[in-house]
């Protein structure tokens, strides 16, 4: 999996990517991340990557012209590359769209910075649009890392030992049960006796119905397309009934 990323402050990624999963990710071969700097792609003197708007106004804008022809360049040499505007115009990134991204190997991710990036760039270049949520950052490099982060989860290898992602939250529609680990008591709080029980069929079940305990008490419009068996349902109209009777008491 390559990720192209273009950027006036290759910098920031650095660090990100010299620590844990997505070192080892590297260091294996599993992901390569080129951090490419968008004013080796300015042909004016000052290598520009800026100006102010048209029509006025405060700030600047990212000019056309280093952006089009970076992504020009690696689409000449990769023409499956795919390009990823970090934008919070964007496509609200999920879970989902995650695993959708991981299917495809090359992704060129655009970072903007200042107001934005000229019009002419999503026009000429862009094949989808990515907000990582309704806030506005500086820029686009946390997003793109954030990016990077969820997707590369998806590459078989990459989370190494048995952690499968389909466990964690959002995968299966749901979010994911509390987790314990040592000590079994701290401060008069216990882990709960069934996950030390060894019981695995036990264990399953206990975690199912947390999951969907967490997800109708924090989140409860994402079980409207989760997939639930009967068991489910059942679990969840008896969480309902508890809720509503205490609500009357
Ligand atoms: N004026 C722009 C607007 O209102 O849509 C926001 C520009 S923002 C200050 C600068 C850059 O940060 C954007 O071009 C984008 O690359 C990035 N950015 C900011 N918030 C983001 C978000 N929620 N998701 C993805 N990228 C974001």
């Amino acid at each position: 999996m390559i990720f192209d990323v273009l950027t006036i402050f290759p910098k920031i990624f650095a660090s990100p990517l010299s620590e844990s999963l997505l070192k080892k990710g590297l260091d294996k071969g599993l992901i390569q991340v080129r951090v490419w700097n968008l004013r080796d792609f300015a042909e004016d003197k000052h290598r520009m990557t800026d100006d102010y708007p048209y029509g006025g106004g405060a700030g600047m804008v990212m000019k056309p012209e280093p952006v089009i022809r970076a992504v020009e360049a690696i689409k000449e040499e990769d023409p499956d590359a795919k390009s990823a505007l970090l934008t919070p115009q964007g496509e609200r990134f999920h879970q989902g769209l995650a695993k959708r991204m991981s299917a495809h190997k090359h992704w060129i991710l655009i970072c903007g910075r200042y107001e934005g990036l000229d019009e002419r760039v999503r026009m000429a270049v862009v094949d989808q649009e990515i907000s990582i949520g309704d806030y506005v950052l500086t820029g686009g490099e946390i997003p793109a890392l954030v990016l990077i982060d969820a997707v590369s989860r998806y590459i078989p290898g990459f989370l190494g030992g048995e952690h499968s992602v389909e466990e964690d939250s959002f995968s299966q529609g749901l979010l994911e049960y509390p987790q314990y680990t040592r000590p079994p008591v701290f401060r008069g709080l216990t882990v709960p006796e069934v996950l030390l029980s060894g019981n695995h069929a036990q264990i399953q079940r206990w975690r199912r119905r947390e999951s969907l305990r967490r997800t109708f008490q924090r989140r409860p419009d994402l079980l409207e397309r989760a997939l639930l068996s009967e068991e489910d349902l059942t679990f969840l109209r008896d969480l309902r009934n508890q809720k509503e009777m205490a609500g009357q008491g």
